[in-house]
């Protein structure tokens, strides 16, 4: 039986000690255990239990929220069937992080629609998961953020504020719109190389990346050095959005047939 008084004193002492988690189960716990006839150790170790999985709980909440992901995506809604000649094996075993801790690169290309972008966000989610600092960027947004740092004389600090994720995922590298960041993009992934890992994805192909970056030797020594410790995976198929509205349309049409209608 919980008493007004100790309730009120177990919550002053969870303030001061700063035990949200447990602040706001005790009472259940405490119930639970008188219930079910526990011990004082017993009942003592589910509140440390407790508090422990709500700091686990709350330290993945804000990764998450640190890592702004454009949404949320898993590979269990990821449709392999879709993409044959993608490995599955592979991308799922990517889920597991060891590539972070190898400081591997992960570089997704192919066709827009085919998944690339998902399929980064569930490696991300799936790495913050297993407790890596993960931050997710398109490439155009970085570009830019490169060139503003630059006009601002802060450029070295602004690269080294990237050092403290072991993931960064740059989405969307393609061509248009990077104009002079793209040099700059360039010195982001080589401070980059070997310090942590990189996850890019992208609609083209390697010997076009010399027209996002300007310069053809640099940009062949960056590649070099990015997929020597890179898993790359090809996006090789139409694009699912296409396929499913497709696939709607064909039904609706279906539906209208005199005859096959199901009313
Ligand atoms: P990309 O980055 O290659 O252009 P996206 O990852 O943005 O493609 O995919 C476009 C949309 O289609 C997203 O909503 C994504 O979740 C969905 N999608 C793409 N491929 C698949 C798939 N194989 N299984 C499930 N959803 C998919
Ligand atoms: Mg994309």
């Amino acid at each position: 039986m919980i008493t007004d008084a100790a309730a009120a004193i177990v919550d002053m002492y969870c303030k001061e000690l700063k035990l949200p988690g447990l602040r706001s189960t005790y009472g259940d716990i405490a119930r639970d255990a008188a219930s079910r006839g526990q011990n004082h150790l017993s009942f003592l170790a589910a509140c440390l239990a407790q508090e422990i999985e709500s700091r686990r709980q709350h330290r993945l909440a804000t990764r998450l929220a640190l890592a702004r992901f454009p949404a949320t995506k898993t590979l269990d809604g990821f449709d392999f069937s879709a993409l044959p000649g993608l490995p599955k094996l592979k991308v799922l075993g990517l889920a597991d992080g060891t590539f972070i801790r190898e400081r591997e690169n992960v570089i997704c290309v192919g066709n827009p629609g085919t998944g690339k972008t998902h399929v980064a966000i569930a490696l991300g989610v799936s790495a913050v998961g297993a407790g890596y600092k993960v931050r997710f960027i398109s490439a155009v947004t970085l570009a830019q953020e490169l060139l503003l740092a630059g006009q601002e004389y802060r450029l070295p600090r602004y690269l080294k504020g990237w050092g403290s994720y072991d993931l960064v995922i740059v989405d969307e590298l393609g061509y248009l719109g990077l104009g002079p960041g793209g040099p700059l993009l360039f010195q982001f992934c080589a401070e980059r190389y070997e310090r942590g890992s990189l996850l890019i994805t992208t609609n083209l192909e390697f010997s076009r990346w010399t027209e996002v970056f300007g310069d053809v030797t640099l940009t062949s020594a960056l590649l070099d050095r990015l997929t020597h410790h890179a898993q790359i995976l090809i996006f090789q198929g139409e694009s699912y959005r296409f396929n499913q509205s497709k696939e709607r349309l064909k039904a609706l049409s279906e539906d209208k047939t005199p005859g096959i209608s199901q009313q």
